[in-house]
């Protein structure tokens, strides 16, 4: 796979490659990854590429034709005709789903905005898809699009050690995923679960799904809401609410 990002601070987005998973997985290129500055589009030998808003009012907007000019770059690189992404907070939430999705496509093209954000004919001519990665205004694209990478990258064979980590991770069968425990067996007053250490495989995959399902019960009602759980998680679901009735003595949360 191969993605390009197009944005005011490749050196930056460029760092994936030097850290992680994700970084091993750039180095042995199972992934590729190119960034594209806007700067050198630009019409001026200072390499502005923002200008004041029509209309008036506080800060920049980024300028149509350099942004053009860039993603043309891209496009004659790559010669193939994959989606553009713009990281927006006015854009779908990006998740797990979405993430899985673009994991088997071929690529993407990632353009990042700044200032106030991008002129909205560059968005309405260039741009496919417009990803928000939360409720919250981040200065610039850069972080979302590393965000992206970095998720959609862990998903590709190969770069994750062990391949069974990401079918069990939160969100990927609708629940979060249970806890985890590693040495020493006694830490901050607490022993560890005492069926993780049984060595009966069965009995620990039930615990870690009755624990997955407690926890979304807990904390994501609406994932919950969302699943469709067999007659088995049902049960096992209702037997962490009892258990935790139980210990709790009353109502709780
Ligand atoms: N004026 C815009 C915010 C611009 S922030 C607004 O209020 O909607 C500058 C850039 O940061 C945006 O163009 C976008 O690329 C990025 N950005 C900021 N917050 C983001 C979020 N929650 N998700 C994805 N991208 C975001």
């Amino acid at each position: 796979m191969r993605i390009d990002v197009v944005t005011l601070f490749p050196e930056w987005v460029g760092q994936l490659e030097q850290f992680g998973v994700v970084g091993r997985g750039l180095r042995e290129s199972r992934l590729e990854l190119a960034c594209w500055n806007p700067r050198e589009d630009a019409d001026n030998a200072s390499g502005r590429i923002d200008d004041r808003p029509y209309g008036g009012g506080p800060g920049m907007v980024m300028q149509g034709p350099p942004l053009a000019a860039t993603l043309e770059r891209v496009r004659a690189a790559r010669q193939d005709r994959v989606p553009v992404i713009m990281p927006s907070p006015q854009g779908e939430a990006f998740d797990q789903r979405r993430a899985q999705s673009l994991a088997e496509s071929d690529g993407f093209i990632l353009v990042c905005g700044r200032y106030e954000g991008i002129d909205q004919r560059f968005v309405d001519a260039y741009v496919d898809i417009e990803l928000s990665v939360g409720d919250v205004v981040l200065s610039g694209g850069e972080l979302p699009a590393m965000m992206i990478i970095d998720a959609v990258a862990r998903l590709l064979s190969g770069v994750l050690g062990d391949s069974r980590s990401a079918v069990q991770d939160s969100f990927v069968n609708g629940l979060l995923d249970h806890p985890h425990y590693t040495r020493p067996p006694m830490f901050a007053g607490h022993a560890v679960p005492e069926v993780l250490l049984s060595g009966d495989h069965a009995r620990i995959e039930r615990w870690r799904e009755k624990q997955a399902l407690g926890m979304t019960w807990r904390r994501r009602p609406d994932l919950l809401a969302r699943c469709d759980l067999s007659m088995a998680q049902k049960a096992l679901l209702e037997e962490y609410i009892a258990q935790r009735r139980d210990e709790h003595h009353g109502p709780f949360e």
